[in-house]
């Protein structure tokens, strides 16, 4: 309540401004209209992965991979491809300080749900970050776009039920097989979230490995369906 006063008295005195190129913001949005409807949008993908796909097929095809070994998950929404600005919005207070910039990603993935997800979870669980990681560097961005999310849907977000038990070396440059072993017990539940369906929102996916692992310490816990959220997924 308090939050939203604040917000609103701040939003009259410093107006939403685009953090790409510093227009005034659109919709409630720090994004001006022309940047926003640049930006690459993640339509046509994986009906299950939300890998990026051809437009030329049908909406709902899976790729190759899914097709070949579906993922634990019951299915990925990724608001955006990860090109064009969005690594720039993703990586960093490069433009302004990151929590304007969590919120707004936050707010972009809460329009991309609306359009699209017919089911809400109960519960939205930011992939955590290792504590060795989290104190250097002082934020989880997951949690901080989930924070966004969990307030515009009215979804409360869990960020004590799992703990990332193994600080894992980055994963760039890793083969697939590698990624998984690297994983292996990279999470674990710390107490069971006593609900059936669960989000865990990612900021940028990859491969999947990392949001597979977690969705299979959560249904082993007694979750009965993941769905994953991401801002974006690489193509
Ligand atoms: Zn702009
Ligand atoms: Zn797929």
């Amino acid at each position: 309540m308090l939050r939203g006063a604040t917000e609103s008295i701040l939003r009259r005195f410093y107006p939403p401004t685009c953090v790409l190129c510093g227009a005034r913001g659109q919709g409630g949005l720090d994004l001006c209209a022309a940047c926003l409807a640049d930006l690459p949008t993640n339509r046509h993908c994986c009906g299950r992965c939300a890998l990026p796909l051809p437009a030329e097929l049908p909406s709902g095809a899976l790729c190759g991979e899914c097709q070949h070994h579906l993922p634990p998950y019951a299915v990925c929404h990724a608001a955006f491809r990860y090109e064009g600005p969005v690594p720039a919005l993703v990586g960093g207070a490069k433009f302004r300080d990151r929590l304007n910039l969590a919120r707004l990603l936050g707010q972009c993935l809460t329009n991309a749900l609306r359009e699209c997800t017919a089911e809400m979870p109960e519960l939205i669980l930011p992939v955590p970050l290792h504590a060795k990681r989290l104190r250097e560097r002082g934020y989880n961005q997951a949690l901080e776009i989930a924070r966004t999310i969990g307030r515009e849907l009215s979804i409360p977000v869990d960020s004590h039920s799992c703990a990332r038990v193994l600080a894992t070396p980055p994963q760039a440059g890793l083969a697939q097989k590698e990624r998984r072993r690297n994983l292996a017990e990279a999470f674990r539940v710390l107490h069971p979230p006593g609900v059936e369906r669960v989000a865990i929102l990612d900021d940028v996916m990859t491969t999947g490995s990392t949001v597979s692992e977690l969705t299979g310490v959560l249904l082993k816990a007694g979750v009965r369906r993941v769905d994953i959220w991401a801002v974006a997924r690489t193509p």
